[in-house]
Parts: C-alpha cells; structure tokens; sequence
C-alpha cells in the first residue's frame, strides 16, 4: 500500500538552482510546500555557507526560503558530533558553514589536542592546516568529513572538494574519515529528526542516482529524481536501484504536492 507523502526533503544543487539561477518550478515548489503547511528541507552537501549566506544566496535568484528551511552537510556533522559526544572540541579545516554550525553546537575549536578533526568544504586550504590536521589525526584525534565530493563547480571548471582533500590526509596517515554528507543516508536521517518527520510519509528530491536517490532509498524514503542536473535519462538504468519516479524538473512536482498529501487515489 502506498502511503502519502506529507513531508519532502530536496536537494538544492540542478534541482532548485544551478549556478545562481532558479531552475523552472523552483519557487513554486517551495510555495506550495508552504502553503500546504509540509515540513520541508532543503539539503546541501556543500558545507562553505551558512543557512543565512544560502537562504540570502536562493533569495536573489528568486527563492524565497526561511533559514530553518535549509540543512546543509555542516549542520548534519555538527548534530553527528554532538549526538557522538556533547561538548566535544575539534579542529576544523572549512569556512564559516561548518565553524559556525560546530560553535552553535556547544564544540570548542582547538588545535590542542581536540576529540575531532573536522575536514569541510573551503576555497583556503592551507599547507600549514593541512599538516597540523595530519598530525592530530596521527595522534589520535577522529576523523571527519561533511562531504565525500571529490570536486565541485564553477563557471571555469572542476575545483577539489572535501573528498580530495581527505584523500590527502588519508594519504598521510593510512586513517579513513567518516562522512556525514549523502550519500550517507545519516544526512537525511538527521534532517528528518530536524522537522520531526517519518520516512514512510517523506519524500527525497534529487538530480543524483549516486547521492540523493540511493541516500533517499536507504533511509526508507520515497524518490523523485529530476534530469535538470547531473543525470542523462540514459544513465537512470546503469544503476541497480531505482527512484519512484523519474521526472523532467520539479515544476512537473508542483501541482503534486497536494495529491501526494491525500494519499493514494
Ligand atoms: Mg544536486
């Protein structure tokens, strides 16, 4: 039996935006996940912003979102850390995004002895806080990781990710971070802690097979993956899993919503 889906989670990345402008449907699917009052998130393994710099960032390209509305890879590792060890201390490599998230958390950032070693997303790396990494891991400190994407984009190319930057310090110390970002359906399990809501009546919206729909999958969600980002229809079939449904853009969700909340017909 098919349940409805009254709570959504969606990536936000070649399905709501892509490089700064909104994708077709985008704001009109936030609207009528408000209107219909559903507990919703938007997710992001990019762990650089705050939910203030992204929800300013979605507001100029015409998405209009409440902070509490976004959950990003860095406030999914700092609840790992705080559910992991309340009060803990970490040195962080990453920008704003995941140091703010660690500080609102109730974590000490040290680089004397800390419980975690805590690798996010940056533009900065620095030989200087790479090596101190390396030795605190080496010295016993844990190892984490928000996200495991190995590159990320911009408008002239690839640019390493926290994946490739872990790969280093793996490189260095023979340690394996743990990553808390997708595909690690911990990240959306967190999230639906954060708006209280079920698998069996959530749904996952993504523009990939390998991230969002098989975090989505293992987390017991249904799926919804949309071809305005990374993934070719063609390429739906490579994977040995599949999503619920298979659409063109999230503007083909818009008219959904309200019928998916009803319950099966
Ligand atoms: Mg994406």
């Amino acid at each position: 039996m098919t349940r409805p889906i009254t709570s959504w989670l969606s990536d936000m990345d070649g399905v709501l935006v892509h490089e700064g402008v909104a994708l077709p449907g985008a704001p009109e699917f936030v609207r009528a996940l408000r209107d219909g009052d559903h507990p919703f998130l938007v997710l992001t393994n990019n762990s650089i912003f705050t939910p203030r710099d992204l929800r300013a960032r979605l507001a100029g390209s015409g998405i209009d979102l409440a902070e509490e509305s976004l959950w990003t890879s860095a406030l999914a590792t700092a609840q790992f850390l705080v559910d992991q060890m309340p009060g803990g201390s970490a040195y962080v490599i990453g920008e704003a995004g995941l140091t703010t998230a660690l500080y609102e958390a109730g974590y000490t950032l040290t680089s004397a002895d800390p419980d975690f070693v805590v690798l996010g997303e940056t533009r900065t790396y620095s030989f200087e806080a790479i090596t101190r990494a390396i030795r605190l891991v080496q010295g016993g400190a844990r190892f984490i990781a928000t996200n495991p994407d190995v590159t990320g984009p911009s408008q002239e190319g690839d640019l390493p990710a926290t994946g490739a930057v872990a790969a280093m310090i793996t490189a260095a110390t023979g340690r394996q971070p743990y990553f808390v970002g997708k595909p690690n359906p911990m990240m959306i399990r967190s999230a639906l802690n954060r708006i209280d809501a079920h698998s069996e009546t959530t749904a996952m919206v993504g523009d990939r097979m390998d991230t969002d729909v098989v975090a989505g999958i293992e987390a017991g969600l249904r799926t919804f993956l949309v071809l305005t980002g990374s993934t070719r229809p063609e390429d739906v079939q490579r994977y040995p899993f599949r999503p619920t449904q298979v659409l063109d853009s999230i503007a083909d969700l818009v008219d959904r919503v309200p019928e998916w909340a009803a319950g099966p017909a």
